[in-house]
């Protein structure tokens, strides 16, 4: 009997990602994507298409705002000094990064541009509000290990090396 994805496996799949037919991201003729299920590595629509899913399935899935990155807020970006990072923090357009409300609670920005003396917030992801078209084939799907596990992402080739 073959691996079928669900809580506890470590898929590994080819994807292409569009948006309004315009190629987002893709694993090309790279490696594959690994990912563990069940642990919020992808989004949540496309964890849903994916359950149940062998290897050499295809799938497509065209996933909305609200189980992709989120609706659009209407939330203008924020220019924050550079100063107010550590100066070895390193800043990469693109990249999230947690701020705080004033309760304290921990809420996600994305780094939208960088210059010398200062970045560039926004609570939106770059795909937020965006709905996503994904072109899926799925390699290989094996049990996770304990340690992937506890870590909450897959180890080895396309996975975290630590
Ligand atoms: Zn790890």
């Amino acid at each position: 009997m073959s691996e079928v994805i669900g809580a506890g496996k470590v898929a590994s799949i080819h994807f292409t990602l569009r948006t309004s037919g315009q190629e987002i991201d893709s694993t090309g003729s790279g490696e594959p994507m690994l990912y563990l299920h069940g642990a919020q590595n992808i989004v949540p629509g496309l964890e849903a298409a994916l359950e149940g899913k062998a290897a050499g399935d295809s799938v497509q899935a065209s996933v909305g705002p609200e189980q992709g990155y989120g609706p659009r807020q209407d939330v203008p970006p924020m220019r924050v000094p550079r100063d107010q990072f550590p100066p070895d923090f390193q800043v990469t357009v693109g990249m999230p990064i947690g701020g705080e409300d004033a309760d304290g609670n921990v809420i996600p920005f994305w780094i939208t541009a960088v210059d010398d003396d200062s970045i560039v917030v926004d609570p939106n992801h770059p795909l937020a509000g965006q709905t996503l078209d994904f072109d899926v084939s799925i390699v290989a799907v094996r049990d996770a290990t304990a340690d992937e596990m506890a870590h909450g992402h897959p180890h080895g080739p396309g996975g975290a090396h630590h």
